[in-house]
């Protein structure tokens, strides 16, 4: 669990671009937050800031009090879920969600527990030995997350997870991230460009345009004074 801190954020890429500028947002421990905006606003290189995937031009990035700005991914201890699975596709669904566990040379039976148990939250026990193109895309989108589940992160970053699934499956998986969330009480920050996701799914809403924070607020706020 943790606690995000963004104090006048700016991403000047290096053709000169500034994609973010200025952005100050506190996302308490335990909180799901909603970044909402249209493409090019600045929502993914914000959330890759946050993870460490982009270097930040100017401004601080506290996780925890602590100040991360030059600290790698790893170190941050941060989860990121991407719109496309990114899933090993020789692998299990069971090895893809244990992987980084291997990785960090956690023993076999650790792995296998917190496997089983991402599993049964994520709805995907019977799909267990399948492999990825057995598996519907929301399916694999919850193979997706259950990679991210199992390492126990500080908190989660997801980038557009559901875009490219059919309308009836998002409103599905709609339901099912909110109730994971609440379960794993984790900090989370999701960016998408579907109102209707940020209106129904978090704690607040971060709308975003141009590159910085136009408003925030709680969903039923911003529905009140759009
Ligand atoms: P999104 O779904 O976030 O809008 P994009 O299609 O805009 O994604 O971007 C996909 C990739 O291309 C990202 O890695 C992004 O950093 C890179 N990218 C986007 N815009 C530019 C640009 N103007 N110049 C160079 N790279 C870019
Ligand atoms: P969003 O996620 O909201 O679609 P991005 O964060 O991907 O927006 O992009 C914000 C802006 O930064 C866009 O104008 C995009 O073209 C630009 N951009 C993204 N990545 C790069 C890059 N690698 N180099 C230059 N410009 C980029």
């Amino acid at each position: 669990m943790a606690e995000i801190v963004l104090e006048g954020i700016t991403k000047r890429y290096p053709d000169g671009a500034v994609a973010v500028k200025d952005v100050n947002l506190s996302v308490g421990d335990g909180e799901f937050v909603i970044l909402v905006g249209p493409s090019g606003c600045g929502k993914s290189t914000t959330l890759n800031m946050i993870a460490g995937l982009e270097d930040i031009t100017e401004g601080t990035l506290l996780i925890d009090g602590q100040v991360v700005n030059d600290k790698t991914p790893k170190d941050r201890d941060i989860a990121m879920v991407f719109q496309s699975y990114a899933l090993y596709p020789h692998m299990s669904v069971r090895d893809n969600m244990g992987f980084a566990l291997r990785l960090a040379k956690v023993d076999k039976a650790a792995i296998r527990e917190k496997v089983e148990e991402a599993a049964r939250i994520l709805d995907l026990t019977e799909h267990l030995d399948r492999k990825p193109a057995n598996l519907s895309g929301g399916q694999r989108q919850r193979v997706a997350m259950g990679r991210a589940i199992v390492r126990n992160p500080k908190a989660f970053l997801m980038d557009e997870p559901l875009s490219n699934l059919d309308a009836k499956l998002r409103v599905q998986m709609r339901t099912q991230i909110s109730r994971l969330q609440q379960r794993l009480g984790s900090t989370t920050i999701y960016v998408t460009h579907d109102q209707t996701e940020a209106m129904t799914l978090g704690d607040r809403v971060v709308v975003m345009r141009g590159g910085v924070v136009q408003q925030i607020g709680t969903p039923q706020h911003l529905y009140e004074q759009p």
